[in-house]
């Protein structure tokens, strides 16, 4: 659909069709159909960026990503363009240099500092070991990107007809269930606070669909190879907007909007364009991967892309955070003998980051 939008606003009129007239033909039969009632999704007040944040509802985690052909320059992306955050403790150092992702426990600690909201001093109560291979691995926070292929494909029965849940560019488009959630939450907020024009545009892709995409992209600042992409996991949508060529998006009320708000329903925005060197992906502010909603905030308190993210966790003691008043405790672990340490009085989330440690969510 991307390519298919690019030669739509560069005159290519086959194809106008396709960019704009379809979308916007499956929103309306999404309203017609639907309704807007019917997407009741969690509704959070209270956002901010000071922690503390009220949730009604926890989106549930999901995992889905690919990654796409695109568009031409984007220009700033407005609202992801925060000065470094005040983390709220002395001596604080919000410089975020080269990211580096060890691959294993034995390698060298990058001096990559960043400060956690509540640096973890006693993690004792991750005191029970369990083999990894007898976890449920949510993956909500594999990283996938050029370095790091997707490892198999995605639970079977984890991905999930997108339409009409939301509104879809294509009948057939999917994700996996827990981007849906999430996405449906997201599109139920922005009716109320802002327009009802948004639709996914890309979900799920296999690895032919996604080597077909890269072989057909002319630009490949915005293209992932096959084997590379978040969308290979269902769990990332590329979100458009009805009747706007997506180089628009940075800038406009809509893409500005999603960028401040896609955190409280789980979803970061992937690829921003203050974090290319990071991604190695050019800023697509429609391209946005479900972590889950703790990891969401995390990123898009700090600006921290997911390359980042993981690369701090894997060198801090982990953080705390209280988001609507529930505890969360997140932890990196490397597998000892082929196991972790899980929390033995709360619940707590698995998911390998696709570099060989694991990140537990735990709350009380
Ligand atoms: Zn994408």
């Amino acid at each position: 659909m991307i390519q298919s939008q690019k030669r739509g606003v560069t005159g290519y009129k086959g194809k106008l069709y396709y960019a704009f007239v379809i979308p916007f033909a499956f929103v309306c039969a999404y309203f017609l159909g639907v309704g807007a009632a019917e997407a009741v999704g969690a509704r959070m007040t209270g956002a901010g960026r000071t922690g503390g944040t009220n949730v009604s509802t926890r989106a549930e985690p999901g995992h889905n990503a690919a990654e796409t052909a695109g568009v031409g320059s984007l220009g700033e992306l407005v609202g992801l363009q925060r000065e470094a955050v005040d983390a709220g403790a002395s001596g604080t150092d919000n410089t975020t240099p080269g990211v580096h992702i060890r691959t294993s426990a034995n390698e060298p600690r990058d001096m990559l500092s960043h400060a956690f909201v509540n640096g973890l001093s006693d993690t004792t109560a991750f005191s029970v070991p369990m083999k990894v291979n007898t976890l449920a691995n949510t993956r909500y926070l594999e990283l996938i990107n050029r370095d790091y292929p997707v490892k198999g494909e995605p639970d079977t029965g984890a991905i999930v007809a997108a339409w009409p849940t939301v509104p879809t560019s294509t009948g057939d488009l999917a994700l996996h269930q827990a981007a849906l959630d999430a996405v449906e939450q997201l599109f139920a907020a922005a009716r109320e606070d802002l327009s009802n024009t948004l639709y996914v545009g890309s979900g799920y892709r296999d690895y032919d669909k996604q080597k077909q995409i890269y072989q057909a992209a002319s630009d490949k600042a915005y293209a992932q190879k096959p084997g590379h992409s978040e969308h290979q996991t269902g769990l990332a949508a590329d979100i458009f907007v009805v009747g706007m060529h997506q180089s628009k998006m940075a800038r406009s009320a809509e893409g500005r909007w999603l960028a401040e708000n896609a955190w409280k329903y789980g979803l970061i925005l992937r690829y921003s364009d203050d974090k290319t060197k990071q991604t190695n992906i050019a800023g697509e502010p429609w391209h946005f991967r479900y972590v889950g909603q703790v990891h969401a905030w995390y990123c898009y308190e700090y600006n921290l892309c997911l390359e980042e993210y993981i690369a701090c966790l894997q060198d801090s003691d982990g953080y705390t955070v209280t988001l609507d008043g529930k505890a969360y405790t997140v932890l990196y672990q490397w597998p000892n003998d082929g196991k972790i340490d899980v929390p033995e009085n709360m619940a707590y989330d698995v998911s390998g980051d696709n570099t060989g440690g694991y990140i537990i969510t735990a709350w009380e």
